[in-house]
């Protein structure tokens, strides 16, 4: 269904990036992969999606700290592959401590990663969407774009930050081919996930086991991580032609979390 599409995806190195970037590259799409991790590994992820697809596949190390390098990753994606028809808003850190003990660096960080990111990403891809009058921006936000937990107080800002972005940047491409929507996953296993159930541990004082069961999961319903492949087909689904009138919302994938 995307044949002769082109896809940028952040972040998508590792996870639910990576995962996407899968899924775009099975439906068709041309992939610029982003992201930071192991060059090697990297070039390996590369090749791989374009031997199992058969399509073309790119790549930038630009920081999503800096608006720059995002600048001159969203120039080279439209010269490397001739247009730019879906973005994917997606890297994205963690960090996990009281407020008045967060470190302010990491508030900067989180907040210039998880949110600013995608507001210079999408400014610098909409020319290109318009020229072409169709545009997808998928922005992967979280349950916690909707909702609050404690100890998360930047990445909580942010992602109800960038539900913000997404109903904004809705209006503003409404007559033009474009639509964008915020996908709003609980717990996915990733590495990000793996890597908080330590620092929740001693955030809670409780060990990894009680951290899964009774902190993670126990906002979710269901009692299972989602998977990234399930992230993957709902933006393929977004991308296509069937979710032309969708446009401005936040999709909890959630296991009902939201639902309390
Ligand atoms: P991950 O750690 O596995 O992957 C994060 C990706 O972002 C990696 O490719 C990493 O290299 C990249 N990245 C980090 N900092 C970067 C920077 N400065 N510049 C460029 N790339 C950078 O994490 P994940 O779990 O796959 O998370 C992906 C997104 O999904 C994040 O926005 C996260 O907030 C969101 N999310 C994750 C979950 C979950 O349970 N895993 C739930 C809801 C939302």
């Amino acid at each position: 269904p995307l044949t002769g599409k082109v896809s940028l995806v952040t972040g998508s190195t590792s996870g639910i990036g990576l995962g996407i970037a899968r899924a775009l590259a099975e439906a068709g799409s041309a992939v610029a992969l982003n992201g930071f991790g192991i060059a090697a590994e990297i070039a390996r992820t590369k090749d791989q999606l374009a031997a199992d697809f058969g399509v073309e596949v790119s790549y930038s190390a630009a920081d999503m700290t800096s608006p720059e390098a995002i600048a001159e990753m969203i120039a080279a994606t439209v010269a490397n592959h001739g247009r730019l028809d879906i973005l994917v808003n997606n890297a994205g850190i963690q960090y996990v401590a009281p407020l008045d003990q967060f470190p302010v660096e990491k508030w900067n960080a989180i907040l210039a990663i998880n949110l600013s990111s995608a507001f210079h990403t999408t400014r610098l891809a909409l020319p290109a969407m318009r020229q072409n009058k169709f545009g997808r921006i998928i922005n992967i936000a979280s349950a916690h774009g909707l909702v609050g937990s404690p100890f998360k107080v930047a990445y909580v800002a942010a992602k109800h930050g960038i539900v913000g972005l997404t109903k904004v940047t809705a209006l503003e491409t409404a007559e033009d081919g474009i639509t964008c929507n915020a996908i709003c996953p609980g717990y996915v296993y990733t590495p990000l996930v793996e890597a908080q159930i330590d620092s929740q541990a001693r955030a809670h004082g409780i060990s990894r086991e009680k951290v899964i069961h009774d902190v993670l999961l126990a906002q979710q319903p269901n009692k299972h991580f989602a998977s990234v492949e399930e992230l993957g087909s709902l933006t393929v689904f977004l991308a296509s032609e069937a979710a032309a009138s969708i446009t401005g919302t936040a999709l909890p994938v959630d296991g009902g979390w939201t639902a309390h």
